[in-house]
């Protein structure tokens, strides 16, 4: 068996190829010894290959492994394989690994080169949920975010320029949170607080792939990170904002485990 491991900062995502079948699998990276443990036991016989922030400390405990690959290309291997099961075929596109922070990259036929990061990521979304409405289990945050509306807390272009005529689409956030001092907040719940949060994360990861996008003349964005995992507030948003934008949003399925199944090949 061929086991992959992308460590990053919050989750471990294994990947187990053996013969034609695949499984993954995910730990949370504070679990990482007990990881390693079961690894030693179970999996002393496989071949097992590294790739994220904690890779070098799995490396070290694991004798024996099958090799370290730098994060981004892993990723890249791994995002390729998981688009062409999708029938997603493009080979010029900008992408953005939404995971504790983001990265921006973009690719093309030569491959992949990093071209920018934000601390705004999946961690933002689980500090910010503790902070606001004491809640950090991430299944919960997004459950109920779902029921929640953000009209009160978000400021439009259109609150601006209050019926006038507006230069840019009147519906698109001119502040996330702008609005909470004019709104009315007097039965605000955790819901929209939460749908909130997750309004900032995803707008602003997505205005920065956007603007990539225009860059590199493509006008296609491609998603992967586990803050995507279920997470249908962030996916309504971003498919929203690519679509004001004229770009085109593809969220891939599994695509988390990019760097897992990338580090293997
Ligand atoms: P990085 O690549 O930045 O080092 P990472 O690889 O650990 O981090 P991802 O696994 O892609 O990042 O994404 C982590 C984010 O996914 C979390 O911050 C959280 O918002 C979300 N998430 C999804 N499922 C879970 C879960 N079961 N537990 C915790 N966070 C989760
Ligand atoms: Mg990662």
């Amino acid at each position: 068996m061929k086991i992959g491991i992308d460590a990053g900062g919050t989750l471990i995502k294994v990947a187990y190829l053996e013969g034609g079948s695949r499984k993954f699998e995910k730990w949370p990276s504070v679990e990482i010894d007990r990881l390693i443990e079961k690894l030693k036991r179970e999996h002393a016989a496989d071949q097992i290959f590294l790739t994220g922030g904690k890779a070098e400390y799995m490396a070290e405990k694991l004798e024996n492994t099958a090799g370290t690959s730098i994060e981004f290309d892993a990723t890249y291997r791994g995002l390729k394989i998981l688009m062409e099961e999708q029938g997603i075929a493009l080979d010029h596109f900008v992408y953005l690994n939404v995971g504790t922070g983001t990265s921006f990259h973009h690719a093309s036929p030569e491959g992949q080169e990093r071209v920018g990061g934000s601390g705004v990521g999946g961690g933002t979304l689980i500090g910010l949920a503790k902070l606001l409405v004491d809640m950090d289990d991430y299944e919960e945050i997004i459950r109920l975010a779902e029921k929640g509306n953000r009209d009160e807390i978000d400021l439009k272009v259109h609150h601006i320029y209050a019926g006038r005529p507006t230069p840019i689409p009147g519906d698109l956030t001119a502040s996330n949170f702008g609005n909470v001092l004019s709104g009315d907040t007097s039965d605000m719940g955790p819901e929209d607080k939460l749908q909130a949060v997750i309004g900032l994360v995803g707008e602003t990861v997505t205005a920065v792939g956007i603007s990539l996008a225009e860059g590199f003349e493509t006008n296609d964005m491609v998603f992967i990170g586990s803050t995507l995992l279920d997470n249908s507030v962030m996916k309504d948003i971003i498919n929203r904002y690519a679509g004001l934008k004229g770009a085109k949003a593809h969220i891939i399925h599994n695509g988390e485990y990019s760097g897992a199944l990338g580090a293997i090949l």
